[in-house]
């Protein structure tokens, strides 16, 4: 078995993560590949609520940080991919039952418009009862107030092949499909082993990103000697595709039960709604399925927001959810990305647990800062705050 390459950086997986990551690490002149078993946005990455978003909700965590991020992330994809990540209005219904009440929410949205630096769709407004009448079949029995606001939508997929085109534009190398084995240490770096058209294959790098999602554990316990990992719980959210035809707004509505938000969406002429947050135990993330037990979940709630409209499951997808282990609800869990390395000063090996789609640019320059120790001196080729990103035909 030959060495076939010698590369700077190493990334597993072609999620948005991977993709980010690549783009990142080519932008600085680094010789970047790309190791992905099945598809490019194969996995959760094509199975998210597709916000390009602060998170709202995340606020009520106090994630201040995470969210002013995640905002001026959502304000450099509205002006870097125009054609992917658009604006789309958000209407909150607040009821008598409902657990956050207005002030509450006046206070959270402010809060937001603030961390969203006051740019002008940052700013919020309640629909006057006159108007209730147009929210789509809206319950208005018990209506308090129903405030909107504006956040951002992409199609998460599309958008991940965006950036990793964009990477290999700029010179990185994607093996596909090519499975990631195993690696081993060596003295200036890293030997991977991958498989690929059945051959067994062998690259060496200075350092390897572990990006592999809901398989990132998996992954970690594939290299000798053993990274240090994170313990983490996978948690599986499953939409609906309704039979509703697209309205051009976004609802975001609070389980009574629970607390939860769940979005109803227009997408693809039809209307997405999710998500549920389900802890997963089966052994493989690539075999996760919508449950009946969420099916009904989200049909119960379609029904308690829009009593008189009737719609039919056209289709439904899970995704796995990467959280930090704890003994709390999976809701309030963080949602932030977390990074673990082999050694802090000069990695080898550098694992991503969670994260959002939102925030993939920031979180990849987070990843390159951290390498940049175990990396050589390269001449930077580009900035990835100014590459359009369009998409992939
Ligand atoms: C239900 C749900 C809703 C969400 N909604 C939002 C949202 O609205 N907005 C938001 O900002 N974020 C959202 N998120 C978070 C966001 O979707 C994820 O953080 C992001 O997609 C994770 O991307 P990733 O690249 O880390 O993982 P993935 O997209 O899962 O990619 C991992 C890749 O690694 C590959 N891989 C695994 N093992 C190997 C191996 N051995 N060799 C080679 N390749 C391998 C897999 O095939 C896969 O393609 C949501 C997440 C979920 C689950």
């Amino acid at each position: 078995m030959s060495v076939n390459g010698d590369y700077d950086v190493t990334v597993i997986g072609a999620g948005i993560h991977g993709a980010g990551v690549a783009q990142a690490a080519t932008a600085r002149g680094y010789r970047t590949l790309v190791l992905e078993a099945t598809a490019v946005a194969g996995a959760t990455s094509s199975r998210s609520s597709k916000l390009i978003h602060g998170g709202l909700r995340y606020l009520e965590q106090a994630e201040f940080g995470l969210v002013r991020e995640c905002l001026r992330e959502r304000e450099l994809l509205l002006k870097l991919a125009p054609d992917l990540v658009r604006l789309r209005n958000f209407r909150i219904p607040v009821y008598r039952d409902t657990h956050r009440r207005p002030w509450q929410l006046r206070a959270g949205l402010s809060l937001y418009a603030l961390l969203a630096g006051l740019s002008t769709h940052s700013l919020f407004r309640t629909i006057p009862r006159r108007r209730w009448n147009d929210l789509d079949g809206l319950d208005t029995r018990g209506l308090q107030a129903v405030f909107e606001y504006q956040d951002g939508q992409t199609d998460d997929a599309a958008l991940t092949r965006a950036v990793l085109r964009s990477a290999m534009t700029l010179g990185a190398e994607l093996r596909m499909p090519a499975r990631f084995l195993g690696a081993e240490r060596t003295p200036d770096g890293m030997e991977i082993r991958y498989e690929q058209g059945g051959r067994q294959e062998r690259c060496k790098s200075r350092v390897v990103v572990n990006a592999a999602g809901p398989w990132v554990s998996e992954t970690v316990a594939r290299i000798h000697p053993q990274p240090p990992a994170v313990a983490v719980d996978l948690v599986r959210g499953t939409h609906l595709m309704l039979d509703i035809p697209a309205r051009e707004c976004i609802y975001y509505m609070e389980v009574p039960e629970d607390g939860r938000a769940v979005f109803l969406m227009p997408w693809r002429g039809v209307s997405l709604l999710g998500t549920t947050e389900s802890p997963y135990d089966g052994a493989d993330p690539g075999a996760v399925e919508p449950q009946q037990e969420e099916q009904q979940y989200l049909a119960r709630l379609m029904r308690r927001y829009f009593p008189g409209l009737g719609f039919k499951i056209l289709d439904s997808f899970a995704g796995l959810r990467v959280l930090p282990r704890d003994n709390t609800r999976p809701f309030v869990r963080g949602r932030e990305l977390i990074l673990q390395s082999d050694d802090a000063h000069r990695p080898r090996i550098l694992s991503l647990y969670g994260g959002k789609l939102t925030s993939y640019r920031a979180d990849a320059d987070k990843v390159l800062r951290r390498l940049v120790h175990a990396l050589p001196q390269r001449t930077p080729i580009a900035d990835t705050r100014r590459l359009p990103l369009t998409p992939v035909a």
